[in-house]
């Protein structure tokens, strides 16, 4: 799922019944309550889950938007392995263009269709109807029953414009004639440049519009998953549910999912559905990263083969829990250029920056690269209102170095390679050789 925020679940302790569908799933799967995406957008966190590394290390940020073809995605290995790869992507960042289809023996860039369809974005389906369609096609026509199957599924449907089909947008307003200005209207920009105002009333009509996209796609899901059970495959596939990041209605005056690193954005669903032969035991409130979906995916594919990769994404099988939460932000180039653009005078300092987090215990150290770092104890202050770095000057200093070294000891050391250079099969094989998977 793109961009829902994990408080907005039923089965996470949402006020709204928002997914009846996901949470009968969750009942039989494991319900992970401290996970955390790498990164508060889509590109990033992403290229984390493909790959099993941080943002420092894959480099896929905003100042370069490609997942560089010299890193071993997932489903290069699962491909190596003999699986049938299919990817399902309706956001057009996460393309054959930016090369998240590598390793993928079918990549359905759904978003392209819908361009051409002008359904565009902002219909009222983002794409989860076409891509039921395109995924029972592939079940019914395309796949080969001699192979196991990963499939990777991206759904848009929670993103802004909030836009819900007919039937599912009253679900939770009856405010119709304030509606048009959250469907059509929701920018970054001029709300920044504090050009339109969005007052309490504003973002309740936003969160209702938001949870009932979510659940439009929690009926797809639903519908996905009953798919597979008709087909009688749940005995024997894993499932993986989860969002890349979440989204700020207004918290520390932002809307979206740019220009911060709070939790709001960082804590997100996993659910893991795994199939009764697995009797493991494995605690719901570990700490976890998106990364980890990377090792975990191919510690349950091939269990003589665990912990063969030197980096730093874990196996959720092994029930292990993080000590660090980290998580990163680039320049936003793109917005930035926009707010020169439309507003010269507007000072965009406060944007115009890279940011870094590091979470630990109870403390959540917030380093910036124009000097506005912030420290809070998030066990008192879950929304990160309360900045207390100045009274606690030790912690945070403690926090911050640990950040420092993490980085320095982390940044580009598996993208040294010219990000644009093709790899061939040969490189491929060199690649999975040199990190043990073959001889
Ligand atoms: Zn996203």
């Amino acid at each position: 799922m793109d961009t829902v925020r994990k408080d907005h679940l039923s089965c996470y302790g949402y006020y709204r019944e928002t997914t009846p569908n996901i949470d009968k799933i969750a009942e039989k799967s494991i319900i992970f309550k401290n996970a955390y995406s790498c990164a508060p957008w889509t590109a990033p966190s992403h290229a984390s889950i493909f790959t099993g590394l941080f943002t420092c290390q894959h480099g896929t940020n905003q100042e370069n938007q490609f997942l560089r073809k010299r890193l071993l995605t997932i489903s290069e290995i699962l491909t190596n392995r003999g699986y049938e790869t299919v990817a399902f992507s309706n956001n057009g960042t996460i393309s054959s263009h930016t090369y998240f289809d590598q390793g993928f023996s079918n990549f359905f860039d759904m978003w392209k269709d819908l361009y051409k369809k002008k359904y565009a974005y902002g219909i009222q389906d983002a794409g989860a109807f076409a891509t039921e369609q395109e995924i029972r096609n592939w079940f019914n026509k395309k796949r080969n029953l001699k192979r196991p199957f990963f499939m990777f599924i991206n759904y848009m449907e929670a993103h802004s414009p909030y836009n819900p089909p007919d039937t599912y947008k009253w679900l939770y307003t009856e405010q119709e004639d304030s509606l048009s200005k959250y469907i059509i209207q929701y920018d970054y920009i001029d709300y920044l440049a504090k050009k339109y105002k969005m007052l309490k009333n504003d973002f309740e009509i936003s969160k209702a519009l938001y949870d009932a996209e979510i659940n439009y796609l929690d009926k797809k899901i639903g519908d996905f998953y009953n798919y597979l059970k008709e087909k009688k495959l749940l005995e024997n596939t894993i499932i993986i549910i989860t969002s890349d990041h979440g989204e700020q209605f207004g918290e520390h005056g932002l809307i979206g999912h740019q220009f911060s690193v709070y939790n709001v954005l960082l804590k997100v669903p996993l659910i893991l559905y795994l199939p009764k032969k697995y009797n493991i035991n494995i605690n719901e409130d570990n700490f976890i990263q998106l990364l980890d979906i990377y090792s975990t995916i191919i510690n349950f594919t091939d269990s003589k083969v665990s912990n063969f990769i030197d980096i730093q994404s874990i196996s959720v099988k092994n029930n292990k829990s993080r000590n660090y939460i980290f998580a990163e932000y680039y320049k936003p180039e793109k917005y930035i250029n926009e707010f020169k653009n439309r507003y010269p005078d507007f000072n965009a300092l406060r944007y115009n920056q890279r940011i870094r987090s590091i979470q630990h215990e109870n403390f959540k150290y917030i380093w910036t690269s124009n000097s506005y770092d912030e420290f809070y104890n998030i066990l008192i202050d879950e929304q990160e209102k309360n900045n207390i770095i100045s009274l606690k000057k030790e912690n945070a200093g403690n926090l911050k170095n640990i950040l420092n070294q993490w980085f320095i000891n982390n940044k580009s050391k598996f993208i040294e390679i010219d990000k644009k250079k093709e790899i061939t099969n040969k490189e491929l094989i060199e690649k999975l050789r040199s990190i043990g998977y073959i001889k």
